[in-house]
């Protein structure tokens, strides 16, 4: 061995990092291994956006909701392909890591909640930049307050285990530039107590998707940093880790058409344009889903019959979406005077759009149910009030929800004894199956928090090896 931690850390987004919090405040030597040159992967480049069950601030808006609630959406927009334990374990603590995050780390969100498609009421809590870099931040803060370094640059080939089959450390390419595999200069790290893997998905990951979904070829956009690639699970694989739903691969509906990646375009349709706007297939005019769908049911619809879709929202609902002054500088975002020439600009059938936005102004007005039943807001408002804004969209592959399989205290599990590999833990989006099929809108930072936690605390926990 060239090093030994008591805890190995691998991967510094929000699972990796709310492990290596807990287990510092316990353990001596902790460490953080990035193949990246800066930490934070797709956490720090995601919306920070928080779902949490019977909030502070839902309780504030006399918002009723409950844990059993949030799960059972879960479970609905999961077309109950979920592990039903795990999905529970984040409904019920949802509330309390938000709180951790203020309480903790200082995180700061904006006093107002946001309802995201598939969740059946306001629950999603956002951060004051409307960054998960809001998060990721004050955890490095943390990190460095408690003496725990994040070695940049550093790249897990590999998982070393003993003899009797316990995790007992990695070898890793340090000085590696990505993404050049074969840079570089191999070192063992070794962990006595225990390794954490969190590497997150692989939607950056051209040939290993593929393979998993055919239907994501290389052509496809995604909204992930570029580290987001398999080999850390491979690796867990080759360590005996069971696969979960690997096929599993979301694609986010609300991305822009008009740049690359994330972006500032996809805030404003998940903010705006879908809760308080319309959606429209551009050769009709007319809506053909609930806005406020789960993600896999949109990204269904807009890929059916080569749909080009817009959203469609007035002044008052473009207010929702603090991204729109850097959506309308960037030409992400249009904004026009009327809806004539939003129809003329998006070369969209005047007369059946204009019908289109009576038709569901009538609604909100008459308190009528939607024929494709989007939940209306309370706060909801008529599309009537110039200037009116769109958004060309087109879905990009954002989430893995399958990956290996994690117990509930997030160990990983051996794909033949179906029993815990000694010393071996995983979080966040490299594991799989809490969101089934679908994973719902702002709730993977629940998610990589709730299990970073309990892998760090759990793995802290370990006694030493000699
Ligand atoms: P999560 O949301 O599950 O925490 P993120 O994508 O935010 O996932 O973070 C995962 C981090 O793991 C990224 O910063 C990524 O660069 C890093 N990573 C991925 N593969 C490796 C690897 N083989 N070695 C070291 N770090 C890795």
């Amino acid at each position: 061995w060239d090093e030994e931690y008591d805890i190995v850390i691998i991967g510094s987004g929000f699972a990796g990092l709310s492990a290596a919090i807990e287990a510092g405040k316990v353990c001596p030597s902790v460490i953080v291994l990035e193949k990246m040159p800066a930490p934070g992967g797709n956490s720090s480049i995601s919306g920070g956006l928080f779902a949490a069950a019977a909030s502070p601030l839902q309780a504030k808006d006399r918002i009723i909701d409950s844990p059993e609630l949030m799960l059972s959406d879960m479970l609905a927009a999961g077309l109950e392909l979920n592990n039903k334990e795990l999905a529970r374990i984040v409904a019920e603590n949802s509330t309390e890591a938000l709180l951790w995050t203020i309480k903790e780390l200082g995180v700061k969100y904006k006093p107002r909640l946001s309802h995201l498609g598939g969740h059946s009421v306001a629950r999603t809590y956002n951060t004051a930049n409307t960054s998960g870099s809001g998060i990721i931040k004050p955890m490095l803060a943390k990190c460095r307050d408690l003496g725990i370094p994040i070695r940049l640059k550093t790249y897990l080939t590999q998982f070393i285990l003993s003899k009797s089959g316990e995790m007992e450390g990695v070898a890793v390419r340090e000085d590696y530039l990505f993404p050049n595999r074969k840079s570089g200069v191999l070192k063992r790290i070794r962990a006595k107590r225990a390794v954490i893997l969190a590497t997150g998905g692989f939607s950056q990951d051209k040939e290993f998707r593929v393979i998993q979904d055919p239907k994501l070829t290389e052509e496809i956009e995604s909204t992930n940093h570029q580290g987001a690639t398999a080999e850390g699970l491979i690796a867990a694989l080759k360590a005996s880790a069971t696969p979960i739903q690997l096929s599993l691969i979301q694609l986010g509906p609300w991305a822009s058409r008009d740049e690359e990646g994330f972006g500032v375009g996809s805030m404003f349709s998940m903010l705006a344009g879908f809760p308080y706007g319309i959606l429209i297939d551009v050769r009709t005019g007319k809506r053909f889903i609930n806005e406020q769908a789960d993600r896999k049911l949109l990204v269904d619809a807009m890929l059916s019959s080569d749909r080009e879709s817009i959203a469609i929202v007035d002044q008052k609902g473009g207010q929702h979406a603090s991204t729109l002054d850097q959506c309308l500088k960037r030409g992400v975002v249009k904004k026009f005077e009327s809806i004539k020439e939003l129809a003329a600009a998006n070369t969209v059938p005047l007369a059946p759009l204009k019908e289109t936005i009576e038709v569901y102004n009538s609604l909100i007005e008459k308190g009528r149910n939607d024929a494709f039943g989007k939940p209306l807001p309370i706060d909801l408002q008529p599309i009537r009030v110039p200037p009116y804004y769109s958004i060309r969209l087109t879905p990009k592959i954002h989430h893995c929800m399958g990956g290996i399989q994690i117990n509930a205290e997030a160990q990983v599990v051996h794909i033949e004894t179906h029993r815990p590999i000694s010393r071996f833990y995983a979080a966040g989006e490299v594991t799989g199956g809490v969101h089934g099929a679908s994973r719902l809108g702002s709730n993977a930072i629940p998610e990589c928090i709730i299990f970073g936690r309990i892998a760090g605390i759990n793995a802290a926990a370990q006694k030493p090896r000699p």
